[in-house]
């Protein structure tokens, strides 16, 4: 008896131990198959370690963007419109950490957990299709439009999530990649996809972060008058701004950029509220774009000294932001205060264990703090750009100069978005050591918005 109960026993110890060892394995394969099956080994989709099919990138418009062929690899005919796309889709070498074809590897190939690669084999080896949310054509525009400078152009649709614009500069032509190595300061990080994965000082674009936390924070906000005769004394420090702008409005103060009146809005709110309100407004956190993670932009403000608070509310100290993040925030005051998730895959839903679904959207201020900023940056945009700019389309935006010290020019920033029901798009322009947001970004931004609202 004693005999059979440990025989029993050995026998259960390893029946559990077989259970536990299949659901590692199948917790595995949930997890990692996707991984596995991309392995240069596999002779499915490798040949010599190079893909034999990736299928085909299209546009949103079916515009062919990429294609693999037995091995071959292709882009777009058109010269401009395959280098403003390279961060899109990725070049021959995947060189681009954040492209479709690094990101959605198992979309392109036709694979998936429950099927395996059988749509790859049952379609004669043409892999599988992807189509982006891009414009390639208003990518092309925006591209020419940045004429060689370094920085990044975003647009998106605010109320269904849609990239439309995503542009990165330096780039380069995927079909004849130059040696980089030669001219290390012309293509000075041109693998990175600026959109997505660079922070820049943000500058007086991030007022309007201030802004938002002095609607809901201090009473009357909207009667209340600043003075400024050009610079605020805090301590023995100084925060100054370009000429006197006398007494003004909060609009006034937004569209003559008044540092004198931010930086007293900043020590009003003190750093914790403004600390709360730049989080809401997505710094210090990543978006996610179908499963790919955006660079995070920084506000911190637990230590700042007074004359530092000031300067953070009005977009410099340590403050850096994420261009498609503010993107995102610009589209949430137009959006009733509802961040929809920016995506670039046109499907709407994809199979949660692709990983690649769309982010969730957020609702980071209530309606009527939105509208009440979406009134005030209106106002201000009108009294700087007129009803002209943009007609009928109610242009709302925010130029930004952010001073980056050792001797160079400022970025040149120009973020907003359009309040029109048939064209809802926000937008960023970013140009690196540009000089002036309003000078130097704005028409970029002016003329990629026309074109938009022109293909649309
Ligand atoms: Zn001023």
């Amino acid at each position: 008896m004693k005999l059979l109960l440990r025989r029993a026993a050995i026998l259960l110890f390893f029946s559990l131990l077989v259970l536990v060892g299949l659901v590692i394995f199948t917790w595995q394969y949930v997890n990692n198959s996707s991984t596995w099956v991309q392995h240069p080994a596999n002779r499915h989709l490798y040949a010599n370690g190079k893909p034999i099919n990736l299928g085909t990138i299209y546009d949103r418009a079916g515009r062919v963007l990429l294609q693999m062929i037995d091995g071959s690899m292709s882009f777009h005919g058109d010269k401009t419109v395959r280098t403003a796309v390279m961060h899109a889709t990725g070049d021959m070498h995947n060189n681009v950490e954040t492209s479709a074809q690094m990101a959605f590897p198992d979309r392109l190939s036709g694979w998936n957990i429950i099927n395996g690669i059988y749509r790859l084999k049952s379609r004669s080896g043409s892999g599988s299709n992807l189509t982006l949310t891009l414009d390639a054509e208003l990518c092309a525009a925006a591209y020419e439009e940045l004429s060689g400078r370094k920085g990044t152009v975003g647009i998106y649709n605010y109320q269904t999530g849609e990239i439309l614009c995503m542009v990165s500069a330096p780039s380069f032509d995927p079909e004849n990649p130059p040696d980089i190595d030669a001219d290390p300061e012309k293509y000075e990080g041109v693998y990175i996809n600026r959109l997505l994965s660079a922070v820049y000082t943000p500058g007086s674009v991030f007022k309007l972060v201030t802004a938002a936390a002095a609607i809901e924070n201090i009473e009357n906000i909207e009667e209340k008058r600043f003075y400024c005769d050009g610079k605020l004394q805090i301590g023995g420090d100084l925060v100054t701004c370009m000429s006197a702008h006398g007494e003004i409005s909060l609009s006034q103060a937004l569209a003559s950029s008044c540092n004198v009146a931010f930086g007293q809005l900043s020590l009003e709110l003190g750093p914790e509220k403004l600390q709360r309100y730049a989080e809401l407004a997505g710094f210090n956190s990543s978006l996610e774009v179908n499963g790919i993670k955006t660079a995070a932009g920084r506000v911190e403000l637990a230590d700042a000294k007074d004359v530092e608070l000031a300067w953070a509310g009005i977009g410099q100290y340590t403050n850096t932001a994420n261009p498609l993040n503010f993107m995102a925030y610009m589209g949430a005051i137009a959006n009733d205060g509802l961040l929809v998730n920016p995506r670039i895959l046109r499907e709407r839903r994809v199979l949660s264990f692709v990983n690649a679904s769309a982010g969730e959207n957020k609702q980071i201020f209530s309606p009527d703090t939105a509208k009440k900023l979406k009134a005030l940056i209106r106002e201000s945009t009108l009294s700087i750009y007129g009803e002209d700019t943009m007609r009928g389309l109610g242009l709302c935006a925010k130029s930004g100069t952010a001073e980056v010290g050792g001797g160079k020019r400022p970025h040149a920033w120009f973020a907003g978005f359009l309040d029109s029901e048939e064209f809802p798009f926000a937008f960023v322009v970013v140009i690196e050591n540009g000089g002036f947001g309003s000078r130097v970004a704005a028409p970029v931004a002016l003329k990629v918005l026309q074109a938009a609202v022109n293909s649309f």
